[in-house]
């Protein structure tokens, strides 16, 4: 089983990754945690990644296709994967197209949470008041925000058509409360 989570910054991709970990044993590949990761780690790659992370910007695709690739060569990978937070760009689906493909794999759900910007707004700010400062994340201020969703509506929405003409394309109204979330995405899988 291969899912990709789409939706905007704080839509709720993560914890809905996370509890399908749980309930499914499927893998989360969160490439923005690869990333954080790295940063953390001190590697070559955090250190290009750190400025554009923290500015909301987003690395480059060719950078991030192949963690993507090196990381589902990993053994458990085998049993399915949830994307959480890639692709970002056509690029980005058009690679991991092509990397599927060559494995004999496809996509069998994208899943796009739809939220509202002030919602979004609404939901970072209480994230942020809800993680003590050390926990937090760069990213997470007002002002990044307005950046990564610009970024999302610019680069990352464009994914939509594609996927759509695939017939892979399923929303979920993600204003709804976690759990409801929860159980649409577990009626939608079946
Ligand atoms: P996230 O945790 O998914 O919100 O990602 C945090 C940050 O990591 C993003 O704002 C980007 O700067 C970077 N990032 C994560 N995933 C990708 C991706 N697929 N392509 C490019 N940049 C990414």
């Amino acid at each position: 089983m291969i899912l990709v989570m789409f939706g905007p910054p704080g839509a709720g991709k993560g914890t809905q990754a996370k509890l399908l970990v749980e309930s499914r044993g499927l893998v989360q590949l969160s490439t923005g945690d690869m990333l954080r990761a790295a940063v953390a780690a001190g590697t070559e790659l955090g250190k290009q990644a750190k400025a554009i992370m923290d500015s909301g910007g987003l690395v480059d695709d060719a950078t991030m296709l192949g963690i993507i690739s090196d990381r589902m060569e990993e053994p458990d990978c085998a049993n399915g994967v949830i994307l959480d937070g890639f692709p970002r760009t056509v690029a980005q689906a058009e690679g991991l197209d092509a990397l599927l493909d060559g494995k004999g794999l496809k996509i069998d759900h994208v899943i796009e949470l739809t939220v509202d910007d002030d919602a979004l707004f609404q939901r970072i700010e209480t994230r942020i008041a809800e993680t003590p400062v050390e926990e937090r994340r760069a990213d997470d201020n007002a002002e990044t925000l307005k950046k990564r969703l610009g970024v999302y509506h610019d680069q990352t929405k464009p994914i939509l058509p594609y996927y759509e003409k695939q017939g892979l394309l399923r929303q979920i109204d993600g204003m709804l409360p976690i759990d409801d979330v929860t159980q649409a995405i577990g009626e939608l899988l079946g």
